[in-house]
């Protein structure tokens, strides 16, 4: 079951018990076994999903608590199993810190490294990459092309055959040129090969983490591992101290349940999620905005605040958050956002951080057609008054007004009543007053 169906499904059973005028044991049951089979399905072990039916049993009290507390109780538990409960590691600026990169061998962690590292330059670090995996023909090769683009310094070598020896002299480089990030890219191994080969890399990771101390181990995984990946994780955690988890690919059909495989297993925080193959497909994991855009109840907030600030330039930024905070959320806004991200692609991540944009508005997989789409909104926009462009109360355009912007932007009418209609949910001043709570237009700065 792909991670929306999930969302879906928990979100339609909760729903479901917040239409029901009496709620007993009989319904609320109905609720918990709907959220178990969504979880089972997601490919969950079946005892975390049942400790967190029972969890949520004890707490609930159907007699006595509103309906509201306990859907915000089933809400706390699915963040509980995505938390390991454990802050995770960040980089200090200006100091050097090592994080070491393990994982089995294609579940993207070179490309991770390369995505990590560029995150932090992004955000001001000096991040340089080291590989040490002298395993795989051509890891070097991969990661210098991407350490390229983004011009981050690479260390490694395609003739050394010790890992550790790279992985040491790369280390004390970096440290010396100063390099606040040094990431170092391990071999990957095979967990299903009992074989010399894997205990041998095993061994091999151990002694790279013993030679080069590093401050945190991310274990890199692949979220179309289905159930394997618990024990993968496991395994891993046993050999070596993983410290955050990085899930790949999570992107077009991935499952939602090997994030709680991963937490459980390592007992370590999830930190980014991997969403495509560019090197800026990375998000920033946090586990309440992940839980509530599952479950469609609003927007990814950290997500959103992070990409607003990749998106908006600088100098737009207060003023946009001040206009969202007091709900003046007028088409206008929404045209200069579009202008904003038809500059950076790909749009269709930026977009669905967004609150209150419909998925038909963004497929994913479907860049240019939304990129299309957009321009078609901007097209409509721009037959528009600016009264029309600057209010926020759209059912103010009546039928005659509609037909007129059609004709004067040589659209069909359905397609301007559909874009009214799309767009009009992201103008609802309350919710976008909910959207942005002080502590966060703190966090940019500058209001
Ligand atoms: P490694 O063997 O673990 O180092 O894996 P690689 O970094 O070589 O990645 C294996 C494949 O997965 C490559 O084709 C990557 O482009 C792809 N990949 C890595 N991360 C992601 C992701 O988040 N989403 C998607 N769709 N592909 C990814």
């Amino acid at each position: 079951m792909v991670l929306e169906e999930l969302g879906g499904r928990i979100a339609r059973a909760i729903s479901q018990i917040e239409k029901e005028t009496i709620i007993d044991d009989k319904v609320f049951n109905e609720c918990l076994n709907e959220i178990a089979r969504a979880l089972f399905q997601s490919d969950v072990k079946v005892e975390f999903v049942n400790n967190m039916k029972n969890n949520i049993k004890n707490i609930v009290n159907l007699h006595t608590i509103a309906v509201g507390h306990n859907k915000r109780t089933i809400i706390r538990q699915l963040c509980k199993m995505l938390d390991s409960g454990k802050p995770s590691f960040t980089p200090k600026k200006g100091k050097t810190s090592v994080v070491m990169v393990v994982g089995l061998q294609g579940s993207g962690k070179t490309t991770t490294c390369s995505k990590y590292a560029y995150y932090y330059q992004k955000k001001g670090w000096k991040p340089a990459v080291v590989c040490a995996d002298t395993y795989r023909a051509g890891a070097f090769d991969q990661l210098k092309q991407n350490a390229d683009k983004a011009k981050i310094p690479i260390y490694g070598c395609n003739t050394e055959i010790d890992p550790v020896k790279i992985a040491v002299d790369g280390v004390d480089k970096f440290k010396k040129d100063n390099h606040d990030l040094i990431i170092v890219d391990t071999a990957g191994r095979h967990i299903q090969e009992k074989s010399e080969t894997a205990a041998s890399l095993f061994e091999e990771m151990c002694q790279v983490a013993e030679a080069t101390n590093p401050d945190l181990v991310v274990f890199v995984m692949d979220s179309r591992n289905g159930q394997a990946a618990f024990n993968q994780a496991k395994a891993f955690k046993q050999s070596v101290a993983v410290g955050s988890v990085i899930v790949t690919k999570m992107d077009g059909h991935a499952k939602g349940g090997c994030v709680l495989s991963a937490v459980a297993a390592t007992k370590s925080p999830v930190i980014f999620i991997g969403t495509g193959e560019h090197m800026d497909e990375l998000e920033v994991f946090d586990v309440k905005p992940f839980v509530s855009r599952l479950l469609g109840l609003m927007g990814d907030l950290s997500g959103f605040m992070d990409k607003i600030q990749k998106v908006v330039p600088m100098d737009q930024q207060p003023e946009l958050l001040q206009k969202l905070s007091q709900g003046n959320f007028s088409l206008r806004i929404m045209y200069e956002q579009f202008q904003n991200i038809l500059k950076m692609g790909p749009i269709g991540q930026v977009l669905s951080m967004l609150p209150g944009i419909s998925s038909e508005m963004i497929s994913k997989g479907q860049e240019k057609e939304s990129q299309a789409k957009i321009k078609c909104y901007m097209t409509m926009m721009d037959s528009m008054t600016n009264e029309e462009l600057d209010s926020s109360n759209l059912k103010l355009m009546n039928e005659s007004r509609i037909g007129q912007i059609a004709r004067g932007s040589g659209r069909p009418l359905r397609e301007v009543m559909k874009m009214l209609e799309d767009l009009s949910r992201n103008m609802n001043a309350q919710h976008m007053g909910k959207f942005l709570p002080p502590q966060m237009l703190k966090k940019i700065g500058g209001l």
